[in-house]
């Protein structure tokens, strides 16, 4: 058995890349895989408004290659490279890219999620042109202007009426004829007159060249197709928690999420953090808090847990 490290890190979004810069400095010496993802969700992004600190912006892959050099600084290693397996049955907890075999007393889960897409050329070509999947963070930029927010539940509807508070007008494009959003959500968006709901409607594609400038829709009842001026194509159809490797392992809810409370797993010195366990906000600032808070739970539990120092690494 190689010699166990004191924590491993999964993922190098901001809340893995936070957990480390924490670990690192509270004399850790954490291993993160980074992942050939690595960086993240915000590595897709351009320009981050939101992010506290940066008050004209930072673009996402700049703020990303940011906390990895601060990372490095305080002595994490990082390894390009997708851990293919783990076994958290018994401590030292067990990771492995490939044959290589790597063990730590504790590990800290951050390998995110994924927003679901349509797969639609449009939807391709002009992502960060008008084509996102977060109001959050992106909707500021098309204000007073007419948007499209595609998906019929709380995510859809949450973004709808957030954008509808922004832009000039919303239309909510939904391919059933009921929303799946709570009762409260689904109300409020058909008691507003700055959002319209287009039912049983498939979006074909969106239009435009270099940004988005319309939203081909479908009915799904006639078949006539229209299309609607918008500058904003907001897909809010779900997203994926990327916790396949941790089936059997660690408890996940029914959507995959890992459950988690705080930043404890079901798995005890196994901690998570971001949006693996958060389908609620979501956004950067709150996934790299939470990976402060896992880097901090974890020193304590090793703390209070303290194997024997590990050779090199103690
Ligand atoms: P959901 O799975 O609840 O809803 C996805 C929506 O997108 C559904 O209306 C679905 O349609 C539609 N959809 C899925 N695939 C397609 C497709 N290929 N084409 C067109 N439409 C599609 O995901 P959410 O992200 O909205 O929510 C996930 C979970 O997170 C839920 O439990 C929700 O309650 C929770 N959440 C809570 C929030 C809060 O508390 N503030 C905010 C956001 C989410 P259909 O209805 O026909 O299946």
């Amino acid at each position: 058995m190689p010699e166990p490290r004191k924590v491993i890190i999964i993922g190098s979004g901001p809340a893995g890349l936070t957990a480390a810069i924490y670990a690192a400095r509270a004399n850790l010496e954490p291993l993160m895989f980074e992942g050939y993802g690595a960086g993240g969700q915000l590595m897709l992004t351009t320009d981050v408004e939101n992010y506290p600190g940066f008050p004209t912006g930072v673009q996402g892959p700049d703020l990303m290659l940011a906390l990895r050099e601060q990372a490095e600084r305080f002595g994490t290693e990082i390894v390009t490279a997708d851990v293919s397996r783990v076994d958290f049955s018994e401590r030292p907890f067990g990771v492995w890219v490939g044959d290589d075999e790597y063990r730590a007393e504790a590990v800290i889960i951050a390998t995110g999620a994924t927003a679901r897409w349509l797969g639609l050329d449009g939807e391709e070509r002009l992502r960060g042109h008008g084509v996102s999947s977060c109001a959050t963070c992106d909707g500021f930029f098309f204000k007073n202007q007419p948007m499209v927010v595609i998906g019929g539940g709380d995510s859809a509807t949450e973004e709808a009426l957030y954008l509808s508070r922004i832009g000039s007008h919303v239309t909510l494009v939904h391919r059933r004829d009921t929303l799946r959003a709570s009762r409260i959500m689904a109300d409020r968006v058909l008691a507003s007159d700055r959002i319209t709901v287009r039912w049983n409607a498939e979006v074909v594609d969106a239009l435009g060249d270099g940004k988005v400038e319309a939203v081909r829709i479908r009915d799904v009842v006639t078949g006539e197709t229209e299309d609607i001026p918008a500058a904003a194509m907001f897909v809010a159809i779900g997203h994926d928690p990327t916790t396949g490797l941790f089936v059997g392992q660690l408890a996940l809810d029914d959507d995959g999420y890992v459950v988690a409370d705080g930043s404890r797993t079901s798995v005890e010195g196994v901690f998570v953090a971001g949006d693996v366990q958060d389908r609620v906000y979501r956004q950067a600032i709150t996934a790299a808090g939470s990976g402060c808070m896992a880097a901090i739970d974890a020193e304590r539990w090793l703390e209070a847990h303290a194997h024997q120092p590990t050779g090199t690494h103690a």
